[in-house]
């Protein structure tokens, strides 16, 4: 792999192997697509029928389990329903348990295993994750780049909705490098269908920008302010399941009802090709006034259509605003309106979207492109192609510092735009305690034994204190070189260190690609321990606490009591020595269940105590 260096000032990169081309990537839920630039104009790449540039995001496996993605793959959508897996990115990064309102949604099988655990996705006797697939149709988009550029093509950005969390983001920059691509950037969607209309390429743009994407499933809103070059994210908001399919169903059933169609439960494919027809009609009809299907059968004016939209414009309206207030903003704060996914075709939507905002929306370059356009813009911003821009880089693995039971406990998580700064309150977990060492680490995992150590130093002269009483600050602060400073400060007293690392430009590519494999890899095991650890932890506190309450309350108790507490004490350190999570929860609830109405007698025996003598 060729060595890489990062001007993170000028937003660059230089390279020793020789120029290569950098894709940009829309991973969408329904298409995606593969774009990059040639002499600062951005182009979509068609797939190898030279016809579209949308790559249904579809996998069809077939019987003998070979993967087969696109057009081919949405081919098979209602002859082989259980092989074939659509929407795959409503699943990224999701689990069971948060996947309850989309499953009734999915013609295929996720499996329901643990409800904390990744999703898994059933086809025939084989199991794939969200990752997979969507590697799959990654893989795709590559090979299209390659067979266009005729030689290998392994640099990527690819692009991701505003909302996308932690984990959603992770899990498609893991897609990325499943699929062979080295994922330089990982973009919002907005962002990119900004820089697709040249805003935000020039540091003088100061502007506020709204982003109305409506696809073919989904609905977002974003509100941008840019400046400096720096794309941040005021507000977003959307809806999962609203866009196009709605208004073709809504086609669907005006028509069931115009024309007194009867008997189609029984008739899918019927209902397939009136659908078909339907979106056939849409399409025509942000051109033209009125359509009339081949065989004359079925009618449509726009005026109609119009109608049949206006509720899904009114709900998008409705998160439109919520958006808005979120921001913070006012209407006239807006400086630019910007038109995504294919339904802003729509001339109503088109109106009513200028008419709310007051403002021509921007919609000259293809809806359906815009993302993956902007994403190829970024690409070439990366290949150090356009120097006048200012970029803002990522830290590619999470900062963070280790806590009792050698946990890692993240700090500044990866993928946090840089300079960045956050800070976490701890305390100490001995009595009398005067000094605390802090060991700084960096990677995903669990435990710090199996990340990187970055360095460590000890805060000193912490005055002495009962356990939990001194507030200690721990501070991040990497800044745009990707140095990393740490500062502890004891808030109390005010004493404070502080030492300056040098973080993580020092790791290699691979070091980097290995340290993201094992933690996925090792996510089960390092959850469980995890929550061993934490629950060992919070069992040792609670003993020392009971130990403590057992001194200070002798004379209140009687033997008895006092015993009965000690034999659930007893069992909770028995349970502790076992490493048996469960066990060690059971007997803190017993010791719990058993010692909070003692805290409550002795609680108010020592405010009587107090209170002798004196009238309130
Ligand atoms: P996307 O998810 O961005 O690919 O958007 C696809 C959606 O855009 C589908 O619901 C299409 O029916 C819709 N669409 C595509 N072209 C048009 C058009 N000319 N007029 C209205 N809707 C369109």
């Amino acid at each position: 792999m060729a060595k890489i260096s990062i001007d993170l000032k000028k937003g660059s990169i230089h390279k020793e192997a020789p120029k290569e081309h950098i894709i940009g990537i829309d991973l969408g839920t329904t298409n995606s697509l593969v774009a990059y630039v040639e002499d600062n104009q951005a182009y979509t790449i068609a797939d190898s029928c030279g016809k579209s540039a949308l790559i249904p995001s579809v996998v069809y496996f077939d019987h003998n389990d070979e993967p087969h993605v696109g057009t081919e793959a949405k081919d098979k959508l209602i002859t082989q329903a259980s092989r074939t897996i659509y929407s795959v990115k409503r699943l990224l990064g999701k689990s069971y348990q948060d996947l309850n309102e989309v499953q009734s949604h999915l013609g295929y099988q996720i499996i329901d295993q643990d409800e904390d655990q990744l999703v898994k996705i059933r086809v025939g006797d084989k199991f794939y994750s969200p990752i997979e697939l969507s590697a799959l149709i990654l893989k795709k988009l590559k090979e299209m780049a390659e067979r266009h550029f005729a030689t290998s093509v392994s640099k990527a950005v690819i692009t991701i909705p505003a909302y996308f969390n932690d984990s959603q983001r992770q899990a498609t920059r893991d897609a990325g490098k499943l699929a062979g691509l080295d994922v330089l950037r990982i973009v919002n969607e907005p962002t990119a269908a900004s820089l697709a209309y040249g805003i935000g390429t020039s540091r003088e743009d100061a502007e506020v920008i709204v982003v109305y994407d409506l696809g073919g499933g989904t609905f977002d809103i974003s509100i941008l302010k840019i400046e400096d070059g720096i794309f941040e994210v005021l507000a977003t908001n959307g809806d999962t399941f609203l866009g196009g399919d709605d208004i073709d169903r809504a086609i669907l059933e005006h028509w069931i009802k115009k024309y007194h169609i009867t008997n189609l439960n029984d008739n899918k494919s019927m209902v397939q090709r009136i659908r078909l027809l339907a979106e056939t009609a849409k399409k025509s009809l942000s051109i033209h006034q009125y359509f009339e299907s081949d065989d004359g059968q079925f009618q449509l004016t726009r005026t109609e259509l119009n109608q049949l939209i206006a509720p899904l414009w009114q709900k998008t309206l409705s998160l439109t605003k919520a958006c808005l207030e979120d921001s913070g903003l006012q209407l006239d704060d807006i400086d630019q309106v910007i038109l995504v996914g294919g339904s802003t075709r729509t001339p109503y939507i088109k109106e009513r979207v200028a008419e709310f905002f007051q403002l021509t929306p921007n919609d000259t370059l293809d809806p359906d492109q815009v993302v993956a356009l902007g994403a190829a813009i970024q690409a070439d911003i990366l290949a150090g192609n356009r120097k006048d821009m200012l970029l803002l880089d990522v830290t590619p693995l999470s900062l963070g510092i280790e806590t009792i039971g050698g946990l890692m406990d993240t700090i500044i998580p990866r993928n946090t735009k840089i300079p960045a700064r956050a800070g976490r309150q701890y305390t100490t977990s001995v009595d009398g305690q005067t000094n605390l060492k802090v060991s700084v680490y960096q990677g995903e995992r669990d435990l710090v034994s199996d990340n990187r150590k970055l360095g460590s130093f000890v805060l000193s002269g912490i005055p002495p204190m009962a356990t939990g009483l001194p507030k200690i600050e721990i501070q991040f602060i990497l800044d745009a070189d990707g140095i990393l400073r740490v500062k502890a400060m004891e808030l109390r007293s005010g004493i404070e260190t502080e030492v300056e690392i040098k973080s993580q430009y020092g790791i290699t590519e691979e070091e980097m690609a290995h340290m993201l494999l094992s933690s996925i890899q090792n996510a089960q095991s390092d959850m469980d321990t995890r929550a061993l650890i934490e629950a060992q932890t919070e069992a040792k506190n609670i003993l020392v606490h009971s130990e403590k309450f057992l001194l200070q309350n002798a004379s209140i108790f009687d033997t008895e009591t006092q015993e009965q507490l000690r034999t659930h004490m007893k069992a909770l350190e028995v349970a502790i020595a076992s490493a048996d999570k469960d066990l060690i929860n059971t007997k803190m609830e017993h010791l719990n269940a058993f010692s909070a109405p003692l805290a409550q007698i002795a609680m108010d025996y020592n405010i009587a105590k107090a209170l002798k003598g004196k009238s309130i």
